[in-house]
């Protein structure tokens, strides 16, 4: 806890204004500690009426002594905080109940004398204001500065639930790019890529997006590989296009059948004929925006109940994958026979199969299927245990935040889906869960 203290030196030879001087200071403490800027925190979202208990407690004071008169103190019986000597017949300073040598009252962060009235004291040890603040005012991850206190006087300030990157709230309308991908905003020392259509991409999800269809092909293999794995195998042969947002929203609207999706769509498993702008090869990157884009558009033949997937280009592999995961798994059920599931029981399933992908990805060895059903991957079709160990700590934590996205998200389809789909899978295994959706439309419970 901190607040603000005067000092002011006292001679134990005068003591009758000493007890004067303490009183005031004590004094002096309780008003600086009601002022409205005392410290307090606020995070995201949180009521009024947990904004006044911050204030409440930020008034409270735990390190608050009670006032001690002077004169009850035994002569030569005060120990200094900071030497821990007794301060004899000399000079000394006091604040809420403890006492330095003049040369002993020093800020605890740069060990230099303490020379103004005005100071921070936590616990029993004293710090110059700016120091303190320094140590324990937190600054903004995006401008780098102090981050400022609201008009409550509190520091306000917004937090990524994962990341746990801070920052002002003003920069949720100061046009801060955030990165489409992570969320993580971007801080005035970096500069994001903009990939057009109001998507920006951070250097770290750069690292490993996937830019053409050749990057693509690779990984959408690997992925029905994974299927295969797990005795889910598709055999008919489903082209997989990397699109631009407009392609996407386009096929989107010439499906027959609506689809339920997120409110940012980024991948799509096609049933219509269609024509669709894929890109084929990785455009350029100059400054920090995307240079020539060249696309070429594809007519889908009808040979199966699956005409294509799609997926959102510029995004970094795990996360395509992901997608990728989530798309083949509509069309397994499609293409099964499957039909008229609940938005909440489709999605469901196939978040759970992007959960599941994504785990055997970042996890090597691991296995969220159990092993009595007969949906367990098997070792025949796992990647190389060399590649998964090739991925690096930032795409590790990349993938992380994909699992967590998928887990805690908020929608009906997709967050209560998975998570109603991924307990029912934990229970009685993919296989059992899948044979009772077939039968009954929904999980079994
Ligand atoms: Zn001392
Ligand atoms: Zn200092
Ligand atoms: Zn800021
Ligand atoms: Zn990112
Ligand atoms: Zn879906």
């Amino acid at each position: 806890m901190k607040f603000s203290c005067t000092s002011s030196y006292q001679d134990d030879q005068s003591k009758d204004a000493n007890e004067d001087l303490d009183h005031a200071n004590a004094l002096s403490l309780v008003e600086d500690a009601k002022k409205p800027n005392a410290p307090g925190y606020r995070g995201q979202g949180i009521d009024d009426d947990e904004l006044a208990k911050a204030i409440q407690e930020s008034l409270s004071m735990p390190s608050y002594q009670p006032y001690q008169p002077v004169q009850f103190l035994p002569r030569g019986y005060r120990i200094c905080g900071g030497c821990h000597h007794e301060i004899g017949y000399g000079h000394y300073l006091s604040c809420m109940g403890t006492f330095w040598h003049p040369q002993c009252f020093r800020c605890y962060a740069c060990g230099q004398l303490i020379r103004e009235t005005e100071f921070s004291l936590s616990g029993t040890y004293p710090y110059h204001k700016s120091c303190y603040k320094e140590l324990h005012h937190p600054k903004c991850d995006v401008c780098h500065e102090f981050i400022p206190t609201n008009r409550a006087g509190l520091i306000e300030y917004r937090a990524h639930p994962f990341w746990g990157q801070k920052y002002c709230p003003s920069h949720e309308h100061d046009h801060t790019p955030r990165c489409c991908s992570c969320e993580r905003m971007e801080s005035r020392n970096t500069r994001y890529i903009y990939l057009g259509e109001g998507r920006s991409l951070c250097l770290e999800c750069l690292e490993s997006a996937i830019m053409d269809a050749g990057d693509c092909q690779p990984l959408y293999h690997s992925i029905r590989d994974y299927y295969e794995g797990m005795n889910m195998r598709i055999d008919q042969q489903i082209p997989m296009l990397l699109v631009e947002r407009q392609a996407l929203n386009e096929a989107m609207e010439g499906e027959k059948y609506g689809h339920h999706h997120m409110p940012e769509t980024r991948g799509l498993c096609l049933s219509e004929e269609q024509t669709v702008s894929s890109i084929h090869k990785r455009p350029r990157i100059g400054g920090n925006k995307i240079l020539d884009m060249r696309t070429h558009p594809q007519k889908l033949i009808r040979r199966c109940e699956v005409t294509a997937i799609l997926v959102l280009y510029g995004l970094p592999r795990l996360l395509t994958g992901s997608i990728l995961a989530h798309e083949l798994m509509h069309g397994w059920l499609r293409l099964k026979g499957y039909r008229d599931l609940s938005p909440e029981v489709e999605e469901g399933i196939c978040q759970v199969l992007s959960h599941m992908w994504l785990e055997s990805e970042i996890m090597p060895g691991s296995t969220s299927v159990p092993s009595s059903s007969s949906y367990a991957p098997s070792s025949s079709s796992a990647m190389p245990s060399s590649k998964k160990a090739a991925k690096s700590d930032t795409e590790k934590k990349l993938g992380e935040f994909f699992m967590h996205q998928i887990a805690h998200d908020t929608s009906t389809a997709y967050g209560e889906g998975f998570r109603a789909a991924n307990a029912a899978v934990n229970k009685y295994g993919l296989r059992r869960t899948l044979d009772h959706i077939h039968f009954t439309g929904a999980f079994p419970v």
